[in-house]
């Protein structure tokens, strides 16, 4: 098989780490038996340097005539003065648009050797497991009418049946390839577009009698999420509860370096660290590869269907971390050795294509 990558290296760290993410997708794709045709794309400030806009039309062609987008981050001081319309992150956010990408898939996975990095104790996030499934573009955010004079400002939650629909049949699929439970978290009691997310999430889950669903009100999940996360194992929510809940859950694991994300739309999805550009550490050779390596992971198991090559580098990461090959940014976590951007990803190519 063979699959038409779109990479978008961005700024700051994102073109460090995305080398990682290549490397080890390069060997895999070897050792798996698959090939992966990439293009690269221009976007953020380093398409503003190079031809005056975040988004270039070649770019957005690209990208939606891709099998799956790898993105690093975009992003730096530099472009921060430019009017909204024209700085990075309308990029970002224009092409997410055009992608339609209805649910945005945000991992915590708590590493063994790592606890001691969370603010939680070690005894309550050993183990933890999570993925928050948000819708992404429906709700709050985009509700109207919505407004403001100046007496009052409005926005509106609405949501429509198909809307529930697609992004709950997403976490219903995820959830039977994992644990299959999926806690589907509103506020029930207060808002009828949560009844109503309620009703449709209960209906489909007829269709998944192994998955076991259960409902929490967000204040609820907000709560638990930090006193016992390891109830969780798929939580499927709406934009505005998604939005914050998946930033509490993130802080669970305590290392922003290591976490992936996918957005999976009805056209091309997009996988990304959950980081930003990072420009403090970039072109230093520091940055942690992880979170965009596990981001290639997830785009091999959810856009390339290619589970085995992503578990290989799943289990690479957990060992480069469970023998203390560390980045600086978890250095003081169990280092035994202090590893370079380019070293670490090194290592878990290396360790990835074990025994193949
Ligand atoms: P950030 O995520 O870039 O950095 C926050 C902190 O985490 C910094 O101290 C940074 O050094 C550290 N960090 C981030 N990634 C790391 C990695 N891989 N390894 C080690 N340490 C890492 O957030 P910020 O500083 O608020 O934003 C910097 C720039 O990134 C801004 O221009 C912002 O707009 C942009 N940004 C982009 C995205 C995106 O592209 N999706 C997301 C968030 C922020």
């Amino acid at each position: 098989m063979s699959y038409r990558i779109a990479v978008i290296k961005g700024d700051g760290v994102g073109p460090e780490v995305i080398d990682e993410a290549k490397k080890v997708l390069d060997a895999v794709s070897y050792a798996y038996n698959f090939n992966l045709d990439y293009q690269d794309y221009l976007m953020g400030g380093a398409a503003i340097d190079r031809v005056g806009t975040p988004l270039p039309e070649e770019t957005l062609k690209g990208a939606l005539s891709s099998d799956a987008i790898l993105f690093g981050a975009i992003g730096g001081e530099k472009w921060d003065t430019l009017p909204l319309e024209q700085r990075p992150e309308a990029g970002l956010l224009k092409l997410r648009k055009a992608l339609d990408a209805f649910a945005n898939l945000r991992p915590t996975l708590v590493y063994n050797e790592l606890l001691e990095a969370s603010t939680l104790k070690p005894n309550v996030i050993e183990g933890v497991d999570i993925l928050v499934v948000r819708e992404l573009t429906g709700g709050i955010y985009f509700g109207e009418p919505r407004g403001q004079d100046s007496h009052k400002g409005y926005n509106t939650m609405v949501y429509t049946v198909e809307e529930i629909q697609r992004v709950a049949r997403v976490a219903f699929e995820i959830a039977m390839k994992r644990r299959k439970k999926i806690c589907s978290v509103d506020k029930a009691n207060v808002l009828e577009v949560s009844r109503l997310w309620r009703e449709v999430v209960t209906q489909m889950a007829n269709e998944y009698q192994e998955v076991e669903l259960t409902h929490m009100y967000v204040d609820n999940a907000a709560m638990q999420l930090v006193r016992n996360p390891k109830q969780f194992d798929v939580i499927l929510t709406g934009n505005l509860f998604g939005d914050i809940l998946s930033d509490e859950a993130s802080m669970i694991s305590g290392s922003i370096g290591l976490l992936p994300s996918a957005s999976i739309g009805s056209k091309v999805s997009l996988y990304e660290p959950i980081h930003g550009s990072a420009p403090d550490i970039a072109r230093q050779g520091i940055a942690n590869p992880i979170a965009t390596i596990a981001s290639a992971s997830m785009m091999l198991r959810y856009s390339l269907k290619e589970e085995s090559a992503a578990n290989a580098i799943d289990r690479a990461i957990r060992k480069v971390l469970k023998e203390g090959y560390r980045t600086r940014d978890i250095a003081s976590f169990g280092a035994k050795e202090l590893c370079t951007t380019d070293g670490l990803g090194s290592i878990i190519a290396e360790y990835a294509t074990e025994g193949k």
